[in-house]
């Protein structure tokens, strides 16, 4: 066989795809029961369609990625909003001056909203650690108030770590963000597929050269190929040598009630009240219809092998360094190619994924 893929997420199902239409013959494995990785979604038995491993929306500013993907499905003109309750209320999350204006009385929300206008250009995204380094006592007062009741107690839920103990890039994916914008992402293109990720992924991988097998682990074929693509967890791959790269996972817990509509918005963060981060109401992306509502509550956990799954590689220096270890050793071996968020420990938005599979040379 020409090329086995492990792995049948985005980047595998891409990959696959690509392969298959230069005239190559394909194998995709995956250990799953189901293809699209943690994008994997599904209709219940009340028509709403979700999304097994947490809300997952399309957002690129990639137009060969959003021209990609268009061809194996409609996407709708989705665009998230996430509120967080804070002080009790639905306030917008990114915080911005709507927000402002939710959380504080008037006359505040005014005077501090000259100061942030006076202080940084119209339309800035600040990083919550930058946004702490003001010397205005309003200012102050304001980043201080953000980083307890937005970022301290969710990061401490979902990384069991404070916001200055992990990569600043993690709560840069959420910056305070000086606009009326109040939409979760700015990208060009964003939606959800009509028809569902799964069937997405399905048409990806609907060729003639490609064959899948599910609940089929890598670790336990003997198939002979020329080129392997790995897009399970590279320290899985040499049997952890150098030791267990550390994930964090999540467990969702839902739940189905018999109304309409459980929370105004499709996804709503809990930054300070109990143990769960935010709770997902999944029939809000596809407009799905129905008298029932389905919500799944969000508790974040350290992976553990046998116990859970891998959700999110954990970025510092030991665990890159170890990473490292395991690439140089990757780059030793002339016909396996490592790729995806546990192939390569890169914590990838799903048009990242693909953007790397687009950018392996296949020749
Ligand atoms: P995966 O989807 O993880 O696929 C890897 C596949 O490899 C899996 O199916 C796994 O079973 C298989 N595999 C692993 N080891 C083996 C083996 N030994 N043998 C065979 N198969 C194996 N991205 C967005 O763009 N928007 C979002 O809103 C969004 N929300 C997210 C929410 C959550 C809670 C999480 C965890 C992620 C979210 N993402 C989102 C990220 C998105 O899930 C990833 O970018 C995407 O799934 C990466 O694709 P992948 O193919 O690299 O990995
Ligand atoms: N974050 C936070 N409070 C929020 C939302 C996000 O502290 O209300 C931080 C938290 O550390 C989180 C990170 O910002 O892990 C990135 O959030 P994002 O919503 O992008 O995470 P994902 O959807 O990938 O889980």
């Amino acid at each position: 066989m020409k090329n086995l893929i492990a792995g049948a997420g985005f980047a595998g199902a891409t990959l696959a795809n690509l392969l298959a239409n230069k005239g190559e013959e394909v194998l995709i494995i995956d250990k799953k029961d189901h293809i699209a990785g943690n994008s994997y979604d599904y209709r219940d038995k009340n028509g709403i369609m979700i999304h097994k491993y947490g809300s997952h929306i399309f957002h690129t500013n990639n137009q060969k990625v959003w021209e990609f993907v268009n061809q194996f499905s409609s996407f709708n003109t989705y665009m998230h909003e996430v509120v967080g309750i804070i002080d009790g209320i639905e306030a917008h999350i990114p915080f911005n001056f709507n927000t402002l204006y939710q959380v504080f009385p008037h006359t505040m929300a005014e005077r501090i909203e000259e100061k942030l206008l006076k202080t940084f250009e119209y339309n800035k995204k600040v990083p919550i650690l930058e946004f702490k380094k003001q010397d205005d006592e309003d200012l102050k007062f304001l980043a201080d108030y953000v980083y307890e009741k937005i970022f301290l107690h969710y990061t401490a839920k979902q990384w069991g770590k404070n916001p200055d103990e992990i990569d600043g890039a993690v709560t840069a994916r959420v910056p305070v963000y000086l606009s009326k914008d109040n939409r979760y992402f700015q990208d060009k293109y964003q939606g959800i597929p009509l028809n569902g990720y799964t069937k997405l992924v399905e048409n990806m991988l609907n060729h003639p050269n490609i064959k899948i097998k599910l609940k089929t682990d890598y670790k336990h074929i003997s198939y002979k190929s020329d080129r392997i693509f790995y897009t399970g967890s590279i320290d899985e791959f040499f049997d952890y040598k150098y030791g267990y790269l550390p994930y964090r996972s999540v467990n969702f817990k839902f739940e189905e009630y018999d109304r309409e509509f459980y929370q105004s918005h499709a996804c709503i963060n809990y930054p300070n009240n109990y143990d769960f981060t935010r709770i997902h109401e999944y029939k809000h992306y596809l407009n799905d219809k129905s008298s029932k509502t389905v919500i799944a509550k969000e508790y974040s956990e350290d992976f553990a092998i046998g116990k859970n799954e891998r959700y999110y590689p954990i970025a510092n220096d030991e665990n890159l360094a170890l990473y490292n270890k395991y690439l140089e050793d990757a780059k030793k071996l002339d016909n396996v190619f490592f790729l995806g968020r546990l192939g390569d420990y890169k914590y990838y938005n799903m048009d990242q994924a693909i953007e790397r599979a687009m950018g392996i040379k296949l020749d």
